[in-house]
């Protein structure tokens, strides 16, 4: 089995179908997209690169990025796809762990200086016309050789965590794990056909880049926005030239989408004539930013919950769950991430790994077809996380009679002050729910009598002047005292990592910092 196999079949059977746009513009249809991965795949093979062999992508959204993807599983080899915003050294250290031989990069982008990057066997620059002569086929695609066969189980996407604590670790995901990604987006996360549009403002190199195979197996259109990132005014547009286009959004992206369609003052008919389909998911939606996101988006909304050791694969919860007001515990299915996915098992388990009854916090595990085969050259890690073949995953949650998973926080993030465990991101959906608030991030504090207190860092709406005082009131109106925040820091912005997740552990170390200069943190 061959992830390419799809490929193969569209580019044989459907040539002259649209199957990239870069912008508006068509870049390739199918045979045109075939017939350059499959020539890529021969020059790859040609010149001395072996099936298993690693190819790495360091590069920001480009519609070559699909054409390289598909192009090294033509050939049987393995694609590392690096985050385009890590600093190039980063970028070596992770080309260096994965042996990867040879490397894209995009030399219109951001990297002017590549440092020891250039160590790798080869750099490819995709602007240079070298490199595009590799896609350049010397013959139709029926005279270019078949996608290589390669076991089920053959490595195909060795994906780099994030790594907030510590070096990043390789997560070796499969041939088996992509296809079941693929299928079951079809089965649980939405419908696809060929008249379907993928637009890929995200980074392709996380899991929006995966959602390329369900559009892909559907024969569906896959659209790379001119500026390769989220720019909401520009994903408008383009659904409304292309038709109704599907996007992965973290909820910051969600967010930002919001408050162009609010800024704009678009109707659920303008909205729905851009977008068919918003997954997000990558980090906590709260509820009462998903409640404004239906009110002025309508609903077009379906929430995944993954992450890379089980891509975009462990719960869902549906257009049909999210629209369905009507039911007597909407809300707290709004506040989760749905039920498990078709391929795989979810469970909470205590600490020593019993399954623990619905309604009670622990971590949760998850198992199935999805999950990775284990970390690249990290044995030990493996076996901390793959237990008994459970994945265990590092969030805190808990199951619903009826199934569906609520997750509480990240197992670090949990704060305990004077031995009671507080949750953050129930603080923090509360807080969220005064008009005042934009962004809220709460965490904790070493403190000499509690062990630690709870911070919250507030973003306040634009316009709006708020006091520590006023979000006191709220919280005591709304959760136990206990709970509620000893501190507030006010904040213009939260810093984010590039898939849009805060960046917890730079609040702390701030915060750390702050304590021991004994003067508060910076705005910014
Ligand atoms: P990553 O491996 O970078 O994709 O990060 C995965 C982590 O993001 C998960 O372990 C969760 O902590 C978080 N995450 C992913 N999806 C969701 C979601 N729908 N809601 C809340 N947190 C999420």
């Amino acid at each position: 089995m061959n992830l390419a196999k799809a490929l193969w079949r569209q580019g044989l059977s459907e040539p002259d179908t649209p199957a990239i746009f870069f912008g508006a513009q068509q870049w390739a249809t199918y045979g045109q997209w075939a017939t350059r991965s499959a020539s890529l795949a021969k020059n790859l093979l040609d010149a001395g690169l072996k099936a298993g062999d690693r190819v790495m992508i360091f590069m920001g959204n480009h519609p070559r990025y699909l054409e390289i993807l598909w192009g090294c599983w033509w050939a049987g080899l393995v694609v590392v796809p690096v985050n385009a915003k890590l600093h190039p050294e980063e970028a070596a250290w992770i080309a260096s762990d994965s042996g990867a031989r040879w490397v894209f990069v995009n030399g219109e982008g951001s990297h002017d200086d590549l440092g020891s990057l250039r160590n790798a066997e080869r750099l490819l620059d995709i602007s240079h016309d070298e490199t595009a002569a590799l896609f350049e086929p010397e013959h139709a695609l029926s005279g270019l050789p078949p996608p290589a066969e390669s076991a089920h189980d053959a490595l195909a996407w060795l994906f780099y965590t994030s790594g907030t604590t510590g070096r990043p670790k390789g997560v070796i995901l499969t041939t088996r794990n992509l296809m079941t990604v693929g299928m079951t987006y079809c089965v649980d996360v939405d419908s696809v056909s060929r008249h379907d549009a993928m637009l890929y403002a995200a980074p392709m190199s996380h899991g929006c880049g995966i959602y390329a195979i369900p559009h892909l197996m559907a024969g569906a259109r896959h659209v790379v926005p001119k500026s390769g990132g989220v720019n909401a005014q520009e994903m408008f547009e383009l659904g409304r030239e292309l038709g109704a286009v599907t996007t992965f959004a973290a909820p910051t992206i969600v967010k930002r989408l919001v408050d162009y369609c609010a800024h704009m003052g678009l109707s659920h008919d303008e909205v729905a004539a851009s977008f068919k389909t918003i997954v997000y998911g990558g980090a906590p939606m709260y509820l009462a930013d998903i409640k404004k996101a239906l009110a002025i988006m309508g609903p077009r909304f379906v929430q995944i919950y993954g992450q890379g050791e089980s891509p975009m694969t462990a719960t869902v919860l549906s257009k049909y769950h999210i629209a369905n007001t009507q039911h007597p515990r909407y809300l707290q299915r709004l506040a989760s991430v749905g039920v498990a996915q078709t391929p795989v098992l979810v469970r909470v388990v205590d600490a020593a790994n019993r399954f623990l009854p619905p309604g009670e916090i622990g971590e949760v595990m998850v198992r199935g077809d999805p999950v990775m085969l284990g970390y690249w050259n990290q044995p030990e890690a493996t076996a901390n996380t793959l237990v008994d073949g459970w994945l265990k995953t590092g969030d805190l949650g808990c199951l619903s009679e009826d199934g569906f998973l609520t997750l509480k926080e990240r197992s670090k993030d949990v704060i305990i002050s004077g031995g009671t465990n507080i949750y953050p991101r129930e603080v923090e959906e509360v807080l969220l729910t005064h008009p005042g608030l934009a962004e809220v991030s709460v965490l904790g504090a070493p403190d000499p009598e509690w062990g630690e207190i709870v911070v919250a860092c507030v973003v306040p709406s634009p316009g709006y002047t708020l006091t520590a005082e006023e979000l006191d009131a709220h919280c005591l109106a709304h959760i136990a005292r206990f709970k509620r925040p000893k501190k507030y820091i006010f904040k213009e912005t939260l810093p984010k990592n590039n898939y849009g997740k805060v960046l917890k552990t730079q609040l702390s170390q701030e915060l750390r910092e702050a304590q021991a200069a004994k003067q508060p943190p910076s705005a910014n």
